[in-house]
């Protein structure tokens, strides 16, 4: 009888299967960098968010080693208990540094960050304003505020004003909230305009940049620096597990929102913080950022050109305007077969489907970094190529 309880699971598995959605976890036998042991093979890595090639940098590990030595492990406890080292405090500064803002709040992930920042700002009498195709942490984070949610066309500030127009009203108050650089399509949020609109009706402004943080911007400092919003834009979310090449997230803005935040927010309350060693090893990349925009310049060399020499074979890279560049392929099934064809001829390029994008788009996902060099590039291109040939994508 016990068996009969989990026939759901047995049933939703198949499904997955059937469908060609089954996510088949791959497993990394070296360190994030252009190329890595994926399954025990030596394959050219489009996968990571390792943008600045910071992943495995020797700065970056020699920091988290003398951080263990002088800190230990773990911290062992939340922040708000006995949690927060003085190195957690040294980050958090030297981030508000780095990103021209008043203060920052350092938390466990990016992910985290968004559940930490919205309840507090937004709860059951008000409205959130959400893109259509933001990150599944900012979906959930704003289901957790119990505040109403209003979906607007993505990336349209006229929608945006149509339903801010129409259900502000009803409630106590708004927050806006996107996707500052689109995960799966690569383009930009049109933050400034979107400023625009919330302002003119005192809506708050959050915008997750997650991918933007260490890519936008001068010297990465992220999209409100892209846009030249600084001291207009409220809250910017952002991620050190990409570009920065650690982990951990962080809230940034004028220092009673971050005061406020660190008052109220659950995962900094409830949730041990962020190890000495990531800690100082972010800490490492914030210096590398400050000291040189070479990798950045590198990043977007790379990813202008590879966007370029795919268009010019044929495929489809969406709406691509960073390092993300997709390959649209549409069918769920076909992106499997083109990734498992390119994993045969030595390249790492994810095939994403449904639910991480609407069913029908499904697609491969280039992630460019400054960490490729063009040799790497071309291996990629040529691969790509005889790939889309055989499949019958390109002619
Ligand atoms: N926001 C966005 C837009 C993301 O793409 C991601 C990572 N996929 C996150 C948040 C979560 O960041 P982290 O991996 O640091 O939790």
């Amino acid at each position: 009888m016990a068996e009969d309880k989990l026939a759901f699971i047995r049933a939703e598995m198949n499904q997955l299967r059937e469908s060609g959605l089954s996510i088949n976890i791959r497993t990394m036998g070296s360190p994030a960098d252009a190329w890595m042991i994926v399954d025990g093979r030596r394959v050219l890595n489009f996968c990571t968010n390792n943008y600045l090639g910071l992943a495995n940098h020797p700065r970056l590990k020699e920091a988290a080693r003398d951080a263990v030595e002088q800190w230990g492990v773990g911290p062992a406890a939340v922040r708000t208990i006995a949690g927060t080292q003085e190195l957690h405090l040294e980050l958090e500064r030297r981030l508000a540094a780095f990103k021209k803002v008043e203060d920052t709040l350092y938390v466990q992930s990016g992910f985290c960050a968004n559940q930490a920042a919205i309840p507090p700002l937004v709860g059951k009498e008000d409205v959130i304003f959400s893109d259509r195709l933001n990150h599944a942490s900012i979906i959930d984070g704003a289901r957790l505020s119990g505040a109403k949610v209003v979906v607007y066309d993505h990336c349209n500030p006229s929608d945006l004003e149509v339903k801010i127009r129409e259900h502000l009203p009803a409630g106590r108050r708004g927050l806006l909230v996107t996707d500052g650089v689109f995960s799966m399509d690569g383009d930009i949020a049109p933050l400034d305009r979107l400023t625009e609109v919330a302002g003119q009706f005192g809506v708050l402004t959050m915008v997750d940049d997650a991918h933007g943080e260490g890519v936008l911007g001068s010297g990465g400092r992220g999209i409100v620096d892209h846009f030249g919003l600084h001291g207009v834009f409220d809250i910017e979310i952002g991620t050190l597990s990409k570009a920065f090449g650690v982990v951990g997230g962080v809230i940034a803005g004028r220092k009673l929102i971050i005061d406020y935040i660190r008052q109220k927010a659950r995962p900094l309350l409830f949730s041990s913080a962020v190890t000495p060693a990531d800690t100082a090893a972010c800490l490492a990349a914030v210096g590398l950022l400050e000291e040189s925009e070479d990798r950045v310049h590198r990043l977007w060399d790379n990813a202008g050109y590879f966007r370029s020499e795919m268009q010019r074979l044929g495929f489809d890279t969406g709406r691509s305007q960073t390092p993300i560049v997709p390959i649209m392929l549409g069918d769920a099934t076909l992106a499997k077969e083109f990734s498992s064809e390119l994993f045969e001829t030595g390249v790492f390029a994810m095939a994403i489907g449904f639910p991480t994008v609407p069913q029908g788009m499904a697609r491969l996902r280039v992630m460019n970094t400054a960490a490729h060099s063009r040799d790497d590039l071309n291996v990629g291109l040529e691969a790509f190529e005889k790939v889309g040939r055989k499949l019958g994508v390109t002619k």
